[in-house]
């Protein structure tokens, strides 16, 4: 149960409640089981024969108080339960956001988000439902038939014996058919992830899957997965269900047995008639709850897998949010030996250069050449397998997520549009900033004109996906939102690679303007945007190949002068071709 007791950490106030109100109900269940033996107790030396019993009033009375004090005690108790789980599952989906929200970015990109939100929604759903029915349910159920069972066998040793004798291999079937059900259902699991992550992916590429005439593929995909789903499930079923229905087979089996005995004691005179009514009585009593258990057992088990994945998430090491009080002297960036790789595999080995404040780095270098791996291991979203990278002088381990990404500022191919008006979006930048400021920032990114056009102008809402604005319309609001934000160090990647040379150079006029006075580091595909560079690198196959101004590395033979000759050469050749 390490799962659960983890769990039961986050709320120290709730996990007293909740404990306390599972004493509580135990204490409810006592004094529904005391009237039974109390009356048995009383009835068991009534003289039938004088007629002649005084005790009747201290008889009713005894019940009375048991049938109060179970009422207030099952009262109580479940608000308790309630209240306490509430309180911990409150405390428990707090932590895992706040821990969510601390992940490296990079985590985002290794993990689905259709299993991430399974995880978040399903999974956490379940982990409340076994403390708010579960956990008190298979304690009541075990502990009633408990107490039933030491009173019973102080009555009459030998019926309560022959009551429980079956319950022992009944158990044992149990846990056998749980051990395969809990294994179905953790390939279950996997394959609920799969399902989902598939139709996020579904949903989300739809368009490109229908432009390519691809969505049957992925739809018989998705069948198979649903078709795999269901089949187990059936087998889950099986096991599940089929070790419930034996166990309760053989439980039940314990009445027939202690009818059987009590007929045997019967006709050798050793079996007063109080106490065989009292064992008819009070057999299913101790019979059903134990039914029940196994029922709610099952499945806790079961659940308590979702306590488990939900752990391992937790377990995974997030980012500081506040570093370690150090201050950056200044805005200098600096690698020094730094390796990486997503995998077994390096994709970046010992790369090490720096960028002073207020110069303009450039990366260049073929696809795939790890540009996008460097810029990613600056922003935190993943750390380097050695090597240190710091800012200002201060190891990006030591500053905290917060003091990093306020000096950063990243501008990406893809731009992320919320669901809200031009102003809102912009606004992300610097929340503060007034709508005569956001409107500043837009006019300085180049982004006035266009918004002007859109129906209501800057208070157009940007609907999910933001699908009315063209690639260069949105790089120029991030670019404003940039500009709000302030931020001192610029980080460019491609920014223009995927735009027309219209939206090219607007967004570039944009760019230029945001990056004045700033540290810049920026990869660029086109060489022409990085001719002033103070620097710029030539990345091969994760190693920096070369270093240098334009001029510098135009004067050696290398990568560098080849990529400049093969672009100028298709730049006079479609100058060519249009003039
Ligand atoms: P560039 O930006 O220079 O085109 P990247 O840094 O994006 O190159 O990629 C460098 C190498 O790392 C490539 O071989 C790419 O396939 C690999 N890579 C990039 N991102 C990931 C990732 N999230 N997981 C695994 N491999 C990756
Ligand atoms: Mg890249």
């Amino acid at each position: 149960m390490q799962g659960l007791n983890r769990l039961l950490r986050y709320s120290a106030s709730g996990r007293r409640q909740f404990l306390r109100g599972i004493v509580l109900r135990i204490l409810a269940q006592l004094f529904a089981v005391l009237p039974f033996f109390i009356a048995w107790l009383a009835l068991s030396d009534v003289q039938w024969a004088s007629g002649e019993w005084q005790h009747w009033g201290a008889l009713w009375a005894g019940l009375a108080v048991c049938m109060l004090a179970q009422l207030a005690f099952s009262h109580f108790g479940q608000l308790d339960c309630f209240l306490g789980s509430y309180a911990l599952m409150g405390k428990y989906r707090q932590a895992l956001a706040e821990h969510l929200r601390r992940l490296p970015l990079g985590w985002f990109a290794r993990h689905r988000i259709g299993a991430t939100s399974a995880l978040m929604t399903d999974q956490v759903r379940r982990v409340e439902d076994i403390f708010s029915h579960m956990l008190p349910e298979v304690v009541l159920g075990l502990v009633t038939p408990l107490l039933f069972a030491l009173l019973l066998f102080a009555v009459d040793p030998l019926l309560t014996l022959a009551l429980f004798a079956p319950l022992i291999p009944g158990l044992l079937l149990l846990w056998l058919m749980t051990h395969f059900l809990l294994r179905g259902v953790r390939e279950q699991g996997q394959r609920f992830a799969m399902a989902s992550g598939l139709l996020v992916e579904f949903v989300s590429g739809i368009k490109t899957l229908r432009l390519f005439d691809r969505q049957a593929a992925m739809l018989t995909r998705l069948d198979k997965t649903f078709a795999d789903i269901r089949r187990a499930s059936m087998g889950m079923e099986a096991w599940g269900g089929g070790g419930v229905l034996l166990f309760r087979l053989l439980a039940e089996g314990g009445l027939v047995v202690m009818f059987i005995t009590a007929a045997l004691m019967w006709r050798d005179g050793q079996l007063n008639p109080t106490t065989w009514l009292l064992f008819v009585l009070v057999g299913y009593k101790v019979i059903n709850p134990l039914i029940e258990a196994a029922a709610w057992f099952t499945l806790l088990r079961v659940m308590r897998q979702s306590a488990a994945r939900l752990d391992a998430l937790m377990a995974e090491p997030t980012q500081a949010e506040e570093g370690e009080g150090c201050q950056p002297a200044n805005n200098d960036i600096r690698f020094d030996n730094v390796s990486f790789g997503y995998d077994d595999r390096r994709v970046v080995e010992n790369i090490s250069f720096s960028v002073p404040e207020g110069s303009v780095t450039a990366l260049v270098g073929p696809s795939g050449s790890g540009k996008s791996t460097l810029l990613n291991l600056l922003g935190g979203f993943w750390s380097p397998d050695s090597g240190e990278i710091s800012l200002g002088a201060v190891p990006l381990g030591k500053l905290g997520a917060r003091e990093l990404y306020q000096r950063l500022g990243y501008v990406m191919q893809d731009v992320q549009l919320f669901d809200g008006s031009v102003l809102d979006n912009v606004r992300i930048g610097n929340p503060q900033a007034s709508d005569e400021q956001v409107m500043a920032a837009c006019r300085e990114a180049c982004c006035d004109e266009f918004v002007r056009l859109l129906p209501e102008g800057y208070h157009t809402r940007l609907g999910e996906g933001a699908q009315r604005l063209s690639g260069g319309e949105r790089q120029r609001l991030s670019i404003a939102r940039m500009m709000l934000k302030e931020s001192s160090i610029i980080v460019l990647d491609e920014a223009t690679a995927l735009l027309d040379p219209l939206s090219q150079a607007e967004v570039q006029l944009a760019l230029t303007r945001l990056a004045r006075g700033k540290t810049v580091l920026m990869i660029a595909h086109r060489l022409r945007t990085v001719e002033f560079a103070s620097q710029i690198l030539v990345l091969d196959g994760g190693r920096i190949v070369a270093q240098g101004t334009h001029a510098q590395l135009l004067e050696q033979e290398g990568l560098y002068r080849q990529l400049w000759q093969s672009q100028e050469q298709d730049r006079l050749f479609s100058e060519g071709k249009m003039a």
